[in-house]
């Protein structure tokens, strides 16, 4: 007699068969759907379609520009649309808000959803809307994983992003192959919110590093030093991160990083303040001191305030040099 689990166990197999085949580009296609194409969802389909050959994609996103912007994908005009048929659905969308709403509200995409399709969210929304997530796509039959990630959007376009997975290990597994498409490293953190969690705790970090080196390369300038010196210092002492030898935020140190370019495109200063807003939220409900990260996030929030929310967060650089035009 079949069984339901039997059932279920017959149609992972089955997803995870095609999701093989066109990493190694044997004979079947996959189809997958990417919703949210922007400074990284974009980037991320662009190497989904580069390195899965027989993968078929279909994209999302509310701006049409966007949407035409990855080459060889199907441009859709709805979520619905582009996840309609689909084996795995990729969000990589701005805020949980946003992805509650693509994904449970009136018109979500979970109702579209076939049983045993993977459902993968990329964006950083924290652990409360990832198993909240979970949960209702569990009673929908549909597999669900947080997979955010870290890299940025240097990261994003070269393929080297680490994926944060929560979720159950068979499930993450299966996946993987597609993951690796975009990322180097797929790293299974725990039940569904690990992910998150482990994002939100990077991102911590990384807000409190890159007012750090901010702070000293604006001083050591303002004392007379060459920031490319100072910064060629700092990254063989102990002062080094990936703010400094990465994304290092004062022009002209480094090519290809948004400092570069007026600071725009990268990881917006909205964004990091909603990380650590999201990290400020998880560390009350515990009572867990986050001195420093609420100091940052007060700093980038004041700096959404001086209209630069849409600015790459290494702009704190020239907030803190004075300049703000
Ligand atoms: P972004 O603002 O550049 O892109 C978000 C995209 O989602 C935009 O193109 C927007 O038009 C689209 N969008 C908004 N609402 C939508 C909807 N209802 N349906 C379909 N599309 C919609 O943001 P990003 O920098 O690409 O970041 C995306 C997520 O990844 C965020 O959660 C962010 O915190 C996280 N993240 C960003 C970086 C980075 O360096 N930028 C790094 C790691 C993680």
């Amino acid at each position: 007699m079949r069984t339901r689990v039997g059932d279920m166990f017959r149609n992972s197999l089955k997803v995870l068969v095609r999701i093989d085949n066109c990493i190694h580009k044997r004979h079947a296609s996959s189809n997958v759907a990417f919703i949210g194409l922007g400074q990284m969802g974009a980037r991320m389909a662009t190497n989904l379609l580069k390195k899965g050959q027989n993968i078929k994609l279909k994209v999302y996103d509310v701006s049409p520009a966007a949407a035409g912007s990855v080459k060889g994908a199907i441009p859709c005009q709805s979520a619905d649309e582009a996840v309609d048929g689909s084996d795995v659905v990729i969000t990589m969308l701005p805020n949980g808000g946003v992805v509650k709403e693509t994904v449970l509200g009136p018109q979500g995409i979970l109702k579209k959803l076939s049983k045993n399709a993977y459902l993968l969210d990329s964006s950083t929304t924290g652990p409360e809307v990832a198993r909240d997530l979970a949960k209702a796509a569990q009673d929908s039959g549909v597999r669900f994983l947080d997979t955010p990630v870290s890299g940025g959007v240097v990261g994003a376009a070269d393929g080297t992003l680490t994926f944060m997975v929560g979720g159950s290990k068979t499930d993450v597994d299966v996946v993987e192959p597609i993951l690796l498409t975009m990322g180097k490293k797929v790293l299974h953190c725990g039940d569904y919110g690990a992910g998150q969690i482990t994002k939100l705790c990077n991102n911590l970090i990384l807000g409190i590093t890159m007012i750090g080196t901010a702070e000293a390369l604006n001083l050591g300038v303002k004392l007379g030093l060459d920031p490319k010196l100072l910064t060629s210092v700092v990254n063989i002492s102990t002062g080094r991160s990936w703010s400094s030898d990465t994304y290092n935020p004062v022009p002209g140190v480094l090519p290809n990083v948004p400092a570069g370019n007026n600071y725009d495109g990268g990881f917006s200063v909205g964004l990091i303040a909603k990380d650590l807003g999201l990290a400020e939220v998880a560390a009350l409900g515990i009572n867990a001191p986050v001195p420093l990260g609420a100091m940052t996030h007060q700093l980038f929030r004041t700096m959404i305030n001086h209209g630069l929310a849409n600015k790459d967060f290494s702009v704190i650089y020239k907030f803190l040099s004075g300049e703000t035009k």
